[in-house]
């Protein structure tokens, strides 16, 4: 395939909201060494009889916290993470010294079964099933906030595939209630209030602005030739009546999406229950193309919703919810660790265009 777009690009593009989270896209063949071997066939399995998250397996997870549509007949299951990375013990008393300070591994880790079939892709899903996999989502934060107030955030997200560090093939999310709000979460919170003070709009809607109705040509000054054309819909992948999935201009991964509500909303937890088939849609159609032009896709997806406890008047304003779907093509290098500036090889342009030509049904 090839586009307009596959000129060599080589240039810095900065994060709007995150400006240290910029990226050097940098398409030049030389560039490429970090490409992944070829991913591991992913387990397709729908029934697998040693696996704890399959059916009549129950008695293998910790106990059952909720399931839909029941506990007997379910089809999505939520159980405590036998291994938490934080946890409600008190084992271990605080022992900052000096410049190593510490602040205790207090929360809660739930592990979400997303579906009773092992294998099954997101995009394999029905749209009935994603948009009770995302109330369940919601349900489990909204208590998750509620059962203790020394719980300050609480992260959704996803690893599919061992490219996406997923250590159990059954396909599921995790939710894990901390007692800090990260440190990319709080940058979010902090610089789209800032743009919101500066130019009383919410940067998030403003980006979805740009990609919807922004037209443009840059010319060179000296030899009036085009540098770049900037087209209606150049960074869309998919539409729909409520949610919009965008290629992000300054992408850290290749084939990164985001998908944003439409109407401004800064809280996950308020989503509206009518809008949950729309976001399934939505979810399931761009999952769909990730996996067609990367042939089988492995990929983590994480939540990013204003924190509970922010005291913060007009972030309900300024901050707006999205969901960040990071496919893994590639492992990050030493420059890369060591710039902080991740590297793309693929230009954000040709790679929404790629997916956008996908023909789905
Ligand atoms: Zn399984
Ligand atoms: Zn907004
Ligand atoms: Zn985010």
């Amino acid at each position: 395939m090839s586009t307009p777009d596959e000129k060599i690009v080589r240039e810095i593009r900065l994060n709007p909201i995150v400006p240290s989270e910029s990226v050097l896209v940098a398409t030049a063949r030389s560039m490429r060494p970090k490409k992944a071997e070829e991913p591991a066939p992913r387990d397709t399995r729908s029934h697998v009889d040693t696996c704890p998250f399959c059916t009549g397996n129950e008695h293998m997870t910790p106990p059952v916290i909720a399931a839909y549509p029941d506990d007997k007949n379910w089809n999505i299951r939520i159980v405590e993470n036998l291994y938490p990375v934080l946890g409600d013990d008190r084992s271990n008393p605080n022992l900052s010294f000096g410049l190593q300070q510490t602040i205790d591994g207090y929360g809660r880790h739930e592990v979400m079964i997303d579906h009773n079939k092992h294998g099954i892709a997101i995009h394999e899903m029905s749209e009935e099933h994603l948009a009770l996999l995302f109330r369940a989502y919601r349900e489990r934060m909204d208590q998750l906030y509620r059962s203790n107030s020394r719980l300050r955030y609480v992260l959704a997200f996803k690893n599919f595939g061992p490219a996406a560090g997923a250590s159990i093939a059954h396909t599921h999310s995790q939710l894990i209630a901390m007692p800090v709000i990260p440190d990319n979460v709080q940058t979010e919170v902090a610089n789209s209030r800032a743009f919101y003070h500066k130019n009383h709009r919410c940067i998030f809607c403003s980006l979805i602005d740009e990609a919807l109705t922004f037209e443009a040509t840059i010319y060179d000054r000296e030899s009036g030739e085009i540098r770049r054309k900037i087209g209606v819909g150049q960074y869309i992948v998919e539409r729909g009546k409520k949610f919009i999935a965008i290629k992000p201009f300054a992408s850290r991964y290749e084939w990164e999406l985001h998908i944003l509500p439409l109407t401004h909303q800064s809280d996950f937890l308020r989503i509206s229950p009518d809008d949950f088939a729309d976001l399934a849609r939505v979810m399931r159609r761009t999952m769909a193309r990730l996996d067609a032009v990367l042939g089988g896709v492995q990929y983590n997806f994480f939540l990013h919703s204003l924190p509970h406890d922010v005291n913060c008047e007009d972030c309900d304003a300024s901050y707006h919810w999205h969901i960040e779907i990071t496919p893994r093509t590639s492992i990050p290098t030493g420059f890369e660790l060591g710039s902080g500036l991740f590297v793309n090889t693929v230009a954000p342009e040709a790679a929404a265009e790629k997916l956008r030509a996908i023909q789905l049904d």
